[in-house]
């Protein structure tokens, strides 16, 4: 699947690597919340720190408005990562000036330095080539292990590779190669459990699973645009009025290619939007006036462990139901469950997904979670990743 070069095609003792990482994670106060997705940069910082290389990260951090913003600095970043790799990592408040050339040019083999947020710069978004240019110029080789943002065409994932030896990043190989194979070779029965807010997010997803798997499981607040297509009445609940179309023809065209597309047969239904409202499972075509699905109700949510029991693959995006309210958390949990009880190789994609997942305890008990929310849709659309393409082939 990966015909792109790797860390390991490049001869990098005592070079400068320059590597995109993304660590884009939660800061409370300065304090980060979640480390997973700096651990999920280690295997590749620590095969370069074994190469004896000098390590020179690049990240983005939430949204900033295009200029520095002490509230996305990566400052609180360099610490965690310190004591995951149990050695210094420098900081410097500055991403391509005076202050990061001179720190880039006093770094030594085995040494690692962290430079400010790249989109403090608006010339990141904006694919600037003089500003990729210039972070070339931090390195004598380019690795890209920030595969959440793959599928952004910015400076430091797509431009800076023009102007590198280029190459894929441990995270983003085994990404590219799980998600890959999901659709190359899949052990079957394969299902796919689809939840999540809003199907206009997932339609790409969804046409494109239904050519490989065997069962689609749908759940979420996208369930009901679903509903609507098949003619019932959906309440107070989540609706993309527009998608009913596109929703009615996909479920013609999981007809057409054998692929058995399930929707709920009973959902729990609540007078308001809020943890405390009062609720009631209903069958699917019996949602009441004025009442909103928030989740799956237990019928369903038994149906699909049985379905997911008997699975050899699994792929799951999207929650259930609005999980982070335990009223309405079962149906998300329960599908989290059966899929670690089964045998199946299972692909979890989707931040929310993720966050369920962890949220009950159960990371442990899954095959592969995907880092990369947009850029793991993206890619399973069929989509060309911008950051991956921008990397060196493989020769022969
Ligand atoms: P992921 O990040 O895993 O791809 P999404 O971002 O598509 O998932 O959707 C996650 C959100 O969907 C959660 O915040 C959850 O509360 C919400 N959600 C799930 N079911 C419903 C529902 N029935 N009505 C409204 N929101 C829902
Ligand atoms: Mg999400």
């Amino acid at each position: 699947m990966l015909t792109k070069k790797g860390v390991s095609d490049f001869e990098v003792a005592g070079k400068r690597v320059l590597v995109r990482v993304d660590f884009n994670v939660p800061i409370t106060d300065g304090v980060v919340t979640d480390d997973a997705r700096i651990r999920a940069a280690l295997p590749t910082l620590n095969y370069l720190l074994e190469q004896n290389a000098k390590i020179v990260l690049l990240s983005h951090l939430g949204r900033p408005a295009d200029a520095p913003d002490p509230a996305f600095s990566l400052a609180p970043v360099a610490p965690v990562l310190a004591s995951l790799l149990g050695r210094p990592v420098q900081f410097v408040p500055d991403t391509v000036g005076d202050q990061a050339r001179r720190a880039v040019a006093a770094l030594g083999p085995g040494e690692v330095l962290l430079l400010e947020n790249v989109r403090f710069s608006p010339e990141e978004k904006a694919n600037d080539s003089d500003f990729a240019r210039k972070l070339a110029g931090f390195g004598e080789v380019f690795i890209n292990d920030a595969f959440g943002t793959a599928h952004r065409a910015h400076a430091s994932t797509a431009g800076v590779a023009q102007y590198l030896p280029a190459g894929a990043g441990l995270l983003m190989a085994s990404e590219l190669d799980t998600l890959g194979a999901l659709f190359k070779d899949p052990a079957h029965p394969f299902v796919a459990v689809l939840g999540g807010s809003k199907v206009s997010d997932k339609l790409g997803v969804i046409r494109k699973l239904i050519e490989t798997v065997d069962t689609l499981l749908i759940g979420g607040g996208m369930a009901f645009t679903f509903e609507a297509a098949r003619g019932n009445a959906t309440g107070a609940s989540l609706l993309e009025p527009d998608w009913i179309e596109p929703c009615r023809e996909l479920m013609q065209r999981a007809d057409d290619k054998g692929c058995l597309l399930l929707l709920p047969t009973d959902y729990v239904v609540a007078d308001a939007f809020a943890a405390d409202a009062h609720t009631q499972v209903v069958a699917a075509d019996a949602i009441p006036d004025a009442w909103l699905g928030l989740d799956i109700g237990p019928a369903t949510t038994e149906g699909y462990r049985v379905v997911l029991t008997g699975a050899k693959t699994v792929f799951w995006n999207g929650p259930m139901g609005v999980f982070e309210m335990p009223a309405f958390a079962a149906g998300t949990r329960g599908v989290a469950e059966a899929i670690c009880e089964s045998e199946a190789t299972s692909v979890i994609g989707g931040g929310d997904s993720a966050a369920a997942l962890k949220a009950f305890g159960l990371t442990g008990g899954v095959s592969f979670i995907s880092t990369g929310g947009g850029a793991s849709m993206k890619l399973l659309e069929g989509a060309e990743l911008p950051g991956v393409v921008a990397l060196d082939n493989k020769e022969g």
